[in-house]
């Protein structure tokens, strides 16, 4: 299988702060992969640095052979745990946006992401809750035909039914071949959809494998392996 993602020895600190501590990683192609981690625990950072959006301090990572940087944000899709849509916009505004931005963009997976999600391309983003946002930026990033997807927290605002629905239906749909990363503190809503996991602490693995293979050799799911392994600290 093809190598997508792979990083080695990579550090990353702010002013004094240490985020990432010679963090290695190997992503394959199809594969998806659950980061998992408290709060605190540098997720975000290792995506931003995937994302191409902050410098490591030092170590190596390259994406399809490529260190981050505008080259790999054309085939990089990120979803970043933060608002990034206008509040004058509708849906569409949001679709024609990412289709002037990525060449990648397959307007076509979009709507049907939006017919899966119970979303109108006529709605203002305005009057969206904080769920329906969610929705929408994750069929955004889902449409591109990218290489690699990285997803920051998806869908924590949804609603638990809501969720349920989009992840036996839309992610099971989209992600189908899709090689992806994903960090989440919804471990039991999400882990039916990894193929391997990460559990990391103060920016360096603790444990990572198969999931599958995790979960009879604990003899444990992945959420209560999480549990364990952070108790006291989530
Ligand atoms: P997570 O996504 O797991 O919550 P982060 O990557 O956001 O973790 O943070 C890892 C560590 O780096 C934390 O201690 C956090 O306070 C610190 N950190 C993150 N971003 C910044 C920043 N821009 N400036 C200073 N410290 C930061």
């Amino acid at each position: 299988m093809t190598t997508i993602l792979r990083a080695s020895n990579l550090t990353k600190f702010y002013n004094n702060k240490l985020a990432l501590n010679n963090f290695s990683l190997e992503v394959k192609e199809g594969e998806v992969l659950g980061i998992l981690g408290p709060n605190g625990s540098g997720k975000t950072t290792l995506l931003k640095i995937i994302a191409g959006l902050h410098q490591k301090s030092s170590g190596d990572i390259t994406i399809c052979g490529e260190e981050p940087g505008l080259k790999t944000k054309g085939f990089v899709s990120f979803l970043p745990d933060v608002n990034f849509l206008y509040k004058w916009m509708k849906i569409k505004d949001a679709k024609d946006f990412y289709k002037d931005f990525f060449d990648d963009f397959n307007e076509k997976t979009f709507l049907e992401l939006l017919d899966f999600m119970n979303l109108n391309p006529s709605q203002k983003v305005v009057d969206l809750s904080k769920g329906m946002k969610e929705k929408l930026n994750l069929a955004l990033t889902l449409a591109r035909d990218a290489k690699l997807y990285v997803l920051d927290e998806p869908i924590g605002g949804v609603d638990p039914v809501a969720r349920d629905q989009i992840l036996n239906s839309i992610i099971d749909k989209a992600f189908e071949k899709k090689t992806i990363i994903i960090t989440t503190q919804l471990v039991r809503d999400i882990e039916a959809v990894f193929d391997k996991v990460v559990f990391i602490s103060e920016g360096n693995t603790i444990l990572s494998g198969n999931a599958e293979e995790l979960r009879s050799e604990k003899k444990m799911s992945i959420e209560e392996i999480f549990k364990d392994l952070y108790r006291g600290e989530l």
